[in-house]
């Protein structure tokens, strides 16, 4: 173990052990980086109970009293930790603001429900009657539950202070032609223990905790620095090319974005009439009318309005009537079966043929082999990605990629 010259972190060598079972504890850890296992001694033999990475909490039960611990947490490799004191969060949460206080103070007091449940839980997984193991198990899960999704919003909230996240670029192109029209932005983590992680593991959790608010505008900003850089690059031909971002539903209804987005715009002078946003029909869960306020505001702004994952959610034609909508997107879930699904060929050329009735072009997306391509060429559904076309590109190669045609 070395000491560090901030006195709120440590950094141990691989073996090192950072505290021991039995001993005193007042100080919890958060993993910075490294990796660290917790294990358990119990009738002359030892266990391992976690596994712990970067922005896990070791130790915390010392948050709580002053327990002796109950388990030894030995740093696998060179790791560093923030070091929480008791007292120190106790300082911290009495100039809180009144309601993260009380959060925080209630999720410690499950903290110490769980810690109650679990002690006996783990000494019946080592030989205990299996039916006390389960029914402590089973207590305990919510709260393990609720620690789990805290901890990663934490992860996901440093990942996004420290740049971790990247904007993807996949082509869209005109299926007539295969003339590349523009680029859809998708949001990449490159989280520093699991690798590249993709937006199906982090969107979930980033809506549920406010944090996609920042991922959506970091995609806005980086659609914008697209199209700046394609200009830079091509010259007038890159002028018809546009990029559509992701809005999240939890936007729906909130005058902020519509400041938001027209303050981006303006300070940049980005053409918004080459950004599309693309919502999906979770828009119109909580409040239709006020989403179609915001909706019409941002069309207001010069921005061109898709709707994606079409006739996957709350599909009402009223809808479609009432949004102010430049684009239909068919949802892979209907492209993967072309041409030989009969219900998936039957959806997507109804929603092909709605797309025109409305005034609206058609994307397919997902398109991923040449068969799936000539059935939609034959609907005539007038745009698509996929992977046959192109996967998602950095943005370096998403402008080669646009400079050769
Ligand atoms: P989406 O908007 O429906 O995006 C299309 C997804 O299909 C992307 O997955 C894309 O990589 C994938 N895809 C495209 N072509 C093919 C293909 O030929 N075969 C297969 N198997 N897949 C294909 P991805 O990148 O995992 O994104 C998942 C979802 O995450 C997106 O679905 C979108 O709803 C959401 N998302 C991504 N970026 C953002 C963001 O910046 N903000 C918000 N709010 N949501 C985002
Ligand atoms: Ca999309
Ligand atoms: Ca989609």
């Amino acid at each position: 173990m070395s000491e560090n010259s901030d006195p709120h972190r440590r950094s141990f060598a691989s073996g090192d052990v950072i505290f021991e079972q039995n001993a005193p504890g007042d100080v919890a850890y958060i993993i910075e980086s490294g990796h660290v296992t917790v294990t358990r001694r119990w009738s002359g033999r030892t266990v391992d109970i976690a596994s712990l990475g970067v922005g896990e909490i070791v130790g915390e039960s010392a948050l709580i009293d002053d327990f002796p611990r109950t388990a030894t947490a030995t740093a696998t490799v060179d790791t560093e930790v923030f070091i929480v004191e008791r007292d120190l969060l106790q300082g911290h949460l009495g100039d809180a603001d009144p309601l993260i206080s009380m959060l925080v103070r209630v999720l410690i007091d499950r903290l110490r429900t769980v810690q109650h449940r679990l002690v006996p839980f783990e000494d019946d997984a080592l030989g205990f009657p299996g039916a006390e193991r389960r029914r402590a198990r089973r207590l305990a899960e919510p709260e393990i539950l609720a620690l789990g999704r805290f901890k990663r919003e934490h992860e996901l909230k440093r990942g996004i202070e420290r740049g971790e996240f990247e904007v993807t670029l996949q082509p869209i192109v005109c299926l007539t032609d295969g003339r590349l029209t523009g680029f859809e932005a998708l949001m990449v983590w490159h989280h520093p223990s699991l690798g590249r992680v993709g937006p199906g593991e982090f969107i979930d959790i980033a809506e549920r905790s406010g944090l996609v608010r920042d991922l959506d505008d970091l995609a806005l900003r980086s659609a914008i620095t697209t199209l700046g850089a394609l200009d830079a690059r091509l010259g007038d031909p890159a002028r018809e090319l546009t990029v559509s971002v992701n809005l999240s539903g939890a936007h729906a209804g909130q005058e902020a974005t519509v400041t938001r987005v027209a303050d981006l715009l303006a300070e940049t002078g980005a053409p918004a009439s080459r950004i599309t946003l693309e919502i999906t029909e979770s828009w119109l869960v909580s409040d239709p009318e006020a989403a179609v306020q915001t909706l019409r505001a941002l069309k207001a702004l010069g921005l061109r309005l898709a709707l994606d994952d079409f006739g996957t959610g709350y599909s009402s034609l009223a809808y479609l009537h009432s949004f102010p909508l430049d684009f239909l997107k068919v949802d892979r879930g209907f492209i993967s079966g072309l041409p030989g699904d009969d219900g998936g060929t039957r959806i997507t050329e109804a929603i092909v043929r709605l797309a025109q009735t409305f005034g609206l072009a058609a994307i397919a997306e997902g398109i991923d082999d040449p068969g799936q391509l000539a059935a939609l060429e034959s609907m005539g559904c007038a745009f698509g990605q996929g992977y046959l076309f192109s996967r998602p590109l950095s943005l370096g190669d998403a402008i080669e990629y646009a400079a050769n045609g």
